[in-house]
């Protein structure tokens, strides 16, 4: 049998709980997962704390609460930048309930809005009060298993930040892959970049020869050229019934160029 427990307070369900315990996002995957196999849940927590649907707007910094949905995002007026992200995850009954918590824990192929938060030097905050950055979230999210409160992201200046996804069925399949950056320039040159990618590994993934490639280039055909050699050595692509490693190796320069670009095809 499976008990459900509600908390009107997230502050009650700090700390880590047990592998018998699932939290309820929108249920979009955990529902899947409980229906056709994961019978070892045999409690199911649910949080009806307003911080869980927070957007507050802080500086240079936005707190997305993680239980905004994707819908939610696309109709913030802060959320702007955000809105093309959300708007490929699922179709419309998928985004009403995926929240950005849930699509934290999502595997690959999916994942698409942790890629953009990635990108955007997410900060995770846990029920507790502690932090931990995105990167080191994704590194060990098998392990971890505390009550996500938000993420909070860089804002972007306008224009500074891009994403694709690249997928068979259009408009709303899964990702061959998918890539989300944050372009700052100084003085006409790329800046401290960030470029993450999805569907390129295990958890969404920051490519880090790519930034330093870019980091001082120029944002032209000829400045970006020995960042679009990087990639394809850059990460150990899965094979699955999308497309193959090697597929997605050979086509990740093309799309990071017409990511970087602007270019149009996808
Ligand atoms: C038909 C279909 C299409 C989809 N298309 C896409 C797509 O295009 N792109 C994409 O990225 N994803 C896609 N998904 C996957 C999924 O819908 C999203 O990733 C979604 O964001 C998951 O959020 P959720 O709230 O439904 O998660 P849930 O199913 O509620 O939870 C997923 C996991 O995260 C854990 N969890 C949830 N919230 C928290 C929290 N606050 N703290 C700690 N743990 C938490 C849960 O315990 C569970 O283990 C699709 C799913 C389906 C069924």
């Amino acid at each position: 049998m499976i008990t459900v427990d509600t908390y009107t307070n997230a502050n009650e369900v700090s700390g880590a709980f047990g592998s018998d315990t699932a939290i309820m996002g929108g249920g979009t995957l955990l529902m899947g997962a409980l229906n056709y196999g994961r019978q070892n849940i045999t409690k199911i927590v649910r949080i009806t704390d307003p911080v869980m649907k927070q957007i507050a707007d802080a500086g240079d910094r936005i707190t997305i609460g993680a239980g905004v949905t994707m819908s939610e995002v696309i109709r913030s007026r802060d959320l702007v930048f955000l809105a093309p992200v959300a708007q490929s995850v699922g179709g419309p009954a998928i985004r009403n309930m995926a929240t950005l918590g849930g699509n934290l824990f999502a595997g690959t192929p999916y994942g698409d809005f942790t890629v953009a938060l990635l990108a955007l030097d997410g900060i995770v905050k846990y029920a507790n009060g502690s932090e931990q950055d995105l990167e080191g979230f994704l590194a060990s999210r098998g392990n971890r298993r505390d009550l996500v409160v938000s993420v909070s992201v860089k804002k972007p200046a306008a224009n500074e930040f891009r994403y694709r996804k690249v997928v068979r069925v259009k408009p709303m399949g899964r990702s061959v892959l998918s890539i989300a950056a944050r372009l700052p320039t100084s003085a006409g040159r790329i800046a401290n970049p960030r470029v993450a990618f999805g569907a390129m590994g295990t958890t969404p993934l920051r490519a880090k020869a790519v930034e330093s490639a870019l980091d001082g280039a120029a944002l032209d055909a000829n400045g970006i050229q020995a960042a679009l050699a990087a990639v394809s050595k850059e990460f150990q692509p899965p094979d699955d019934s999308l497309a193959s490693g090697w597929y997605r190796n050979e086509i990740a320069p093309v799309y990071l160029r017409r990511l970087l670009l602007n270019e149009g095809g996808a």
